[in-house]
């Protein structure tokens, strides 16, 4: 374990989420490695004024300019503001930063987590959507500026741990974990039936509400292994995914050898989020350590490819490319947002998505306007379809 000089300077966008909260006990947990100088958020005033005067931040954005006035109120005079999406680019190129974390559920974490790159910084990104969407040309910016894109996401840092760095060529298969989600068990005909409060019942993760319905549906996993395959420079015939209800290996490697590299953990998020900050080196926290005798067994099963389309689709997106992923994204973004508001069944959520999907005419290799239009367009064709 080396100690450096000083902390390190993080900036977190979407800091008063589930992950953003995760990742400001990471910086109460380990002060001597994560000094927080920049905090952004939606709308939750109260909570970002809270923690901007908790870790004494001068930099703060509210997203949406209806609170900066109420904010205003509740800070010190010596704190800077900023709002909108200028405010988050502002926040993520702050020439003090040594890092950004993204933990901006949805599309808006892509802008900053660019901007970020090209000014230099470092990346943590919780935010799959980013790299859904993005990938390659996040990669790739992140390439040719010699910048690291570390994983938040468990699996993919997991994944991280196990390839320490590896070429492509000495892995013959990533395998992402899945708990299965509320309804791993559940027989496909009662699929229907299913309301917004069963779903939102995760077995083994506390996390924000689309991210917990994407479990329930296993576009979640879908997104991951698109993910997965940008950030690990991996096709998607290389990803792979078993279901693991237990959330304690939280993935794994096979090497061409056919030996497999796993990472377990207690399933909290300030795992992956103090690697993503610390890497490459390990520190003491608080954080409760696995206890075998207990767990006793740990259970792996084939997911239900055909019960859950979810999996396919990403698949198929993942392996054509181009503008396809952002599709998937956008379309099961609006039909989530329908699902959690009570207007469509639970299996429409798939097949909102795949109706969006076929629609499509994918552009390859398309430009950052060209997948913005992409994720606009899919938006209003899944709105049509739900209404
Ligand atoms: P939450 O819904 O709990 O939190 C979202 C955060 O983003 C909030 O701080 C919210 O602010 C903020 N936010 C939303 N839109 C904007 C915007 N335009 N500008 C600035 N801030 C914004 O989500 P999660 O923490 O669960 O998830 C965040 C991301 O991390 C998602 O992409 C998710 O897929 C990913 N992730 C989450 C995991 C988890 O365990 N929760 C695990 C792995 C990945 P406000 O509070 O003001 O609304
Ligand atoms: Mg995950």
């Amino acid at each position: 374990m080396a100690e450096p000089s000083s902390p390190k300077k993080v900036v977190v966008l979407g800091s008063t989420g589930s992950i953003g909260e995760s990742s400001l006990s990471v910086a109460r947990d380990i002060p001597e490695r994560m000094e927080v100088i920049g905090l952004a958020a939606h709308r939750r005033v109260d909570s970002l004024a809270k923690q901007l005067a908790e870790f004494d931040v001068k930099q703060g954005c509210i997203f949406d300019p209806k609170g900066l006035d109420q904010l205003k109120t509740q800070i010190a005079d010596d704190v800077t503001l900023y709002t909108g999406e200028d405010g988050l680019v502002e926040l993520a190129t702050l020439p003090e930063a040594d890092m950004v974390l993204i933990a901006i559920v949805g599309v808006a974490g892509l802008r900053p987590a660019l901007a970020a790159i090209e000014a230099g910084k470092d990346i943590a990104v919780a935010s799959k959507e980013i790299l859904v969407m993005a990938g390659e040309a996040v990669m790739s910016a992140a390439r040719e500026k010699g910048v690291r894109v570390l994983p938040v996401d468990s699996e993919h840092n997991a994944i991280f741990q196990c390839l320490e760095d590896r070429s492509p060529t000495d892995v013959s298969r990533l395998i992402l974990t899945a708990s299965g989600g509320p309804f791993r068990e559940l027989p496909a005909d009662q699929l229907a039936t299913v309301t917004k409060a069963q779903a939102l019942k995760h077995p083994t993760w506390a996390m924000g509400q689309k991210i917990t319905i994407d479990s329930a549906t296993l576009f979640n996993k879908g997104l991951e292994m698109i993910e997965a395959r940008w950030l690990f420079d991996i096709e998607m015939q290389r990803v792979d995914v078993i279901v693991h209800p237990q959330s304690i290996v939280h993935s794994m490697v096979e090497f061409i050898d056919n030996s497999v590299l796993a990472q377990l953990s207690t399933a909290d998020m300030c795992f992956p989020i103090q690697y993503a900050i610390t890497w490459p080196d390990r520190v003491p926290n608080t954080l409760p350590p696995l206890d075998f005798a207990e767990l006793a067994q740990l259970n792996f099963e084939a997911p239900r490819w055909d019960d859950f389309p979810a999996l396919n689709l990403a698949k198929e997106a993942g392996e054509k490319g181009g503008t396809l992923p952002a599709v998937m994204n956008a379309a099961n973004e609006v039909a989530v947002a329908a699902f959690l508001k009570e207007l469509i069944s639970f299996p429409k959520i798939w097949e909102t998505v795949e109706e969006t999907m076929s629609s499509h005419n994918s552009i390859t290799h398309p430009s950052l306007e060209e997948i913005i239009d992409a994720d606009l367009q899919a938006r209003a064709k899944a709105t049509e379809l739900i209404s």
